[in-house]
């Protein structure tokens, strides 16, 4: 039997696990990445409309949803969005801020996806990809010192021979976009070490509508609107998308983090006003200008037509009675969605759940109960907003483990 012996092996040669190999490469460590894809970052390329919402500027604890809300703190600090723009900015990558903190590249994210694997390459690492790996074992060292008994070597078996290391890091990512290569590798890891994996879900997904307003909505698929959707709490106000199966955009892809199935969401569709004191003004100052007319400088024309025609809002504002205006308003603030569901992980951009961050060192990323095992990333119980603080995430705690392998 042949071995091959490696001081870390990465699992997943994605954002996460390049930034950790790099990281660890540098510190001199003997690294090989595994990845079963045929090609390393196929998110980063994908992302960001393929031009990748690298980081945010603004990324802070409070951007990310765990059960253990203080876990990502550390590694956030540690490692903060200047740090990987000076990384990106001494590769010459051009990007924009297109909304405020939010930075993607200026061309393409392959160039984003060239700096990662210009610093693994820097840093000697060696990536292997086309591999399967089909088990993995802790082997116990043969010593009887005590501190030596703490570290047990990790033996990998893959579709390419057997490899030995002293660290495994797993940096498999989440469930979404299957065949872009996710699966459900890293909870089973972590599983079959002891570690609880907390129930997962889609997320940043397109909410589906039920079969009848699936229909009142046809005609309006592919209109976009500004607005604040609301959960609870939760307040987003951003663009929101109508499609041909429910309601996308970046205020529905946030709001869906937040939701939960069965409960309706809320949409303010003119939130910049204050829709009731704007309508007793306009019967007073225009009384013969009609409701519609005055609905399609707020928002998109199609959508004015479906809210008329239902609501039969058709006249002028002098007929407008106080009620009437009270029910207007209620309904263009607070437009209650009940949705069906999400699309689900093929086409949600990350994954709520997954490994138990009190299992886990916040400061190293190892298993507290397992010397020598990692996990780092989306595979985590860690998920990011949408806006560049997933790839923030992935970046500050690839960077933390890459100091510990
Ligand atoms: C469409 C889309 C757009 C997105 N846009 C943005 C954005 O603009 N900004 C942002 O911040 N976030 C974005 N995200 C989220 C971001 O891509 C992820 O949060 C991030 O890539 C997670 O990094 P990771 O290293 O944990 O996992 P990944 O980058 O997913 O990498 C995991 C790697 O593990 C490999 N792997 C999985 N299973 C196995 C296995 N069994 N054996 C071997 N290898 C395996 C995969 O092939 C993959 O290469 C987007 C996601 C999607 C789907």
């Amino acid at each position: 039997m042949i071995v091959n012996k490696v001081d870390v092996v990465i699992i997943g040669a994605g954002a996460s696990g390049l930034m950790c190999a790099a990281t660890a490469g540098y510190r001199g460590k003997s690294v090989l990445v595994l990845d079963h894809a045929n090609k390393a970052g196929k998110k980063i390329l994908m992302s960001g409309g393929g031009r990748c919402n690298f980081t945010n500027m603004d990324a802070s604890p409070k951007h990310f949803l765990s059960s253990n809300a203080h876990f990502c703190i550390s590694a956030l600090r540690r490692y903060s969005p200047q740090d990987f723009v000076d990384l990106v900015d001494r590769h010459g990558l051009e990007y924009v801020e297109k909304t405020p903190g939010q930075l993607f590249c200026e061309h393409s994210a392959k160039d984003l996806l060239a700096i990662l694997l210009t610093e693994c390459e820097w840093a000697g690492v060696t990536i292997q990809l086309n591999t399967n790996i089909e088990q993995v074992e802790d082997i116990p060292t043969d010593t009887n010192s005590e501190q030596d008994s703490l570290h047990s070597v990790k033996r990998i078996h893959t579709s390419n021979g057997i490899i030995e290391c002293d660290s495994l890091v797993i940096a498999t990512g989440g469930l979404s976009i299957p065949t872009m290569g996710a699966t459900g590798f890293g909870y089973k890891v972590a599983e079959q070490f002891g570690l609880t994996v907390l129930p997962t879900r889609a997320g940043l997904v397109p909410l589906t509508l039920q079969p009848s307003d699936k229909e009142r909505f046809a005609e309006l698929s592919g209109v976009s609107s500004d607005v604040t959707a609301s959960f609870n709490d939760t307040h987003f106000t951003e663009p929101m998308l109508f499609t041909h199966r429910g309601l996308s955009g970046p205020a529905i892809l946030q709001i869906s983090n937040f939701w939960t199935p069965g409960h309706p969401i809320f949409i303010n569709l003119i939130p910049q006003q204050d829709i009731k004191a704007q309508l007793i003004q306009l019967r007073q100052d225009s009384p013969k200008a009609t409701l519609e007319k005055w609905l399609t400088k707020q928002l998109p024309k199609r959508l004015v037509q479906v809210l008329v025609e239902e609501n039969e809002w058709q006249g002028s504002f002098s007929e407008l009675s106080n009620a009437k205006i009270d029910r207007i308003s209620e309904q263009l603030s607070n437009w209650i969605i009940k949705p069906n569901g999400t699309e689900g992980y093929r086409t949600a951009e990350v994954t709520l759940g997954g490994v138990d961050t009190e299992f886990v060192s916040s400061k190293t990323f190892e298993a507290k109960n397992v010397p020598g095992l990692y996990f780092i990333g989306e595979v985590l119980d860690v998920t990011g907003w949408l806006g560049g603080y997933n790839f923030q995430w992935a970046w500050a705690s690839g960077y933390a483990a890459g100091q510990f392998v």
